[in-house]
């Protein structure tokens, strides 16, 4: 059931606030950030120094450019607790994702950080039209990954009944959504869109259900799986960004326009830089999304060079926000790929097969779309010695790759175990990645 088109603003004087006072706030709030990590965070304390750059230099926004860089590689070699700003004692939760080396990226939240969060997802919430008659399906995973808590977070404080699915059991969702009259949902857009198939198939029609708007994030997705998606369930499908080192989703979310993402602002500052010359880019021109934290003291961010591709937008948006907007992320300058919401990294693939004594280095990841889920294989060639013939063997050693890999990765994988010499060689790059997904289809 379409909505009408309303631009409901959850916190007008954030959202709507002039640029130039906006300006100003976030420059006192840089100020803040940079101090308590200069002060608390010995690692980046050592990068500024070596830069420097002390907390009196920066003034302004302006005077972000003379900060250092931060990388996913500063949350590893700092796991666990090395980049937190505040005392343990404070910490009261930690989120996280998979890492380039199996090791999660975790993030630790402040009771401020959460409540700084739980707005960012409120404020996505109450502009889709959320609020106490709404009753809130959130099918992301529940757990570490901030998916399913963020929106949890979000939903309960617009006031809305929430249904606390967690991903999966496609068929119990879809009867929970008819009885308990879901009016809004949040999961990921591959998800989503399993679910409106298989609604379908069901054959029940979307004016079975109440279900009108729906906010979809955790990995890339297109215009055109939008507007599938929106057909199947005749209702209104939003972009909502976010990632975990930064304060998981609602760090940028769609509003009735849908031609961009509002980034919130006043907690976090969004640059777009040339990822090899590092310079700042203009409006409109596509380059990273590199993200500071304005007003978290849990685990702050200086300059986190985010890795993912998009251009930046600002000005006055007809839903009335002030808030720069960021376009689809079109995307990324590592070889990590989202599958299903996770992280992967070829490279940790590679390190599980590195453990296993009759694999060759040889391997090809490759990610296919399924009825709208991304699934991946694993194709592991073997070393000249292994017997082809015995298939016993090889079945144990693709059991043993499989659960590896589910140990390192938190996903599935198909194993595919294939003879010497029939991964292709590359003399240049080595190619380990196939990736079918049409994104969208
Ligand atoms: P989260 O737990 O919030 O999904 P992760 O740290 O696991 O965060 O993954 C973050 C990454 O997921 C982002 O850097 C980006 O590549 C991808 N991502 C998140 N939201 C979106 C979105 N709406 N569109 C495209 N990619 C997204
Ligand atoms: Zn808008």
């Amino acid at each position: 059931m379409r909505q009408k088109k309303i631009h409901y603003i959850y916190n007008k004087e954030m959202e709507c606030m002039d640029p130039e006072e906006r300006r100003k706030l976030q420059g006192e709030r840089l100020r803040k950030t940079v101090e308590l990590e200069y002060a608390n965070v010995p690692a980046y304390r050592a990068r500024m120094d070596e830069a420097g750059v002390k907390p009196e230099d920066i003034n302004s926004i302006d005077d972000i450019v003379k900060l250092p860089f931060m990388q996913k590689t500063d949350l590893r070699d700092n796991f666990p607790f090395g980049l937190f700003a505040a005392d343990r004692k404070d910490i009261i939760r930690i989120q996280g994702s998979s890492g380039t080396t199996g090791k999660p990226v975790v993030a630790g939240y402040t009771q401020n950080d959460i409540d700084v969060w739980t707005e960012m997802v409120a404020r996505a919430i109450k502009c889709a039209g959320g609020g106490e008659d709404d009753v809130i399906q959130i099918a992301y995973g529940y757990g570490l990954f901030t998916g399913g808590l963020g929106a949890h977070q979000g939903a309960t404080k617009v006031g809305a009944m929430v249904v606390p699915m967690s991903s999966g059991n496609t068929q119990r969702q879809i009867m929970m959504m008819k009885e308990l009259g879901a009016t809004m949902l949040c999961c990921t857009p591959s998800y989503a869109t399993y679910l409106a198939e298989t609604i379908r198939e069901m054959g029940i029609d979307p004016s079975e259900l109440k279900i009108k708007s729906g906010y979809f994030g955790a990995e890339p997705w297109t215009e055109e799986m939008r507007q599938h998606l929106e057909e199947l369930l005749d209702f209104d499908a939003f972009d909502i960004y976010g990632l975990t080192e930064i304060g998981g989703p609602g760090v940028a979310f769609e509003c009735f326009e849908k031609n961009g993402m509002h980034i919130n602002e006043d907690h976090v500052l969004a640059e777009i830089i040339d990822p090899v010359t590092e310079e700042p880019l203009p409006d409109g021109v596509p380059g990273e999304l590199v993200f500071t934290t304005l007003t978290k003291t849990g685990t702050p961010m200086i300059r986190y060079r985010t890795h993912d591709i998009c251009t930046l937008t600002h000005g006055t948006c007809a839903c009335g926000r002030t808030t720069v907007k960021m376009s689809r992320i079109t995307g990324r300058t590592d070889d990590m790929l989202v599958i299903r919401g996770v992280n992967v990294f070829p490279s940790q693939i590679e390190s599980v097969l590195l453990g296993v004594e009759e694999a060759s280095a040889h391997y090809m990841i490759v990610v296919d779309r399924v009825n709208s889920q991304d699934k991946l294989t694993v194709q592991v060639e073997l070393k000249e010695d292994v017997d082809m013939g015995d298939v016993a063997k090889l079945a144990a050693i693709a059991s043993r790759i499989k659960t590896d890999i589910k140990q390192t990765l938190l996903i599935s994988a198909k194993v595919e175990l294939v003879p010497p010499k029939t991964i292709p060689r590359s003399e240049g790059k080595a190619k380990r990645i196939t990736d079918n997904r049409h994104i969208g289809f």
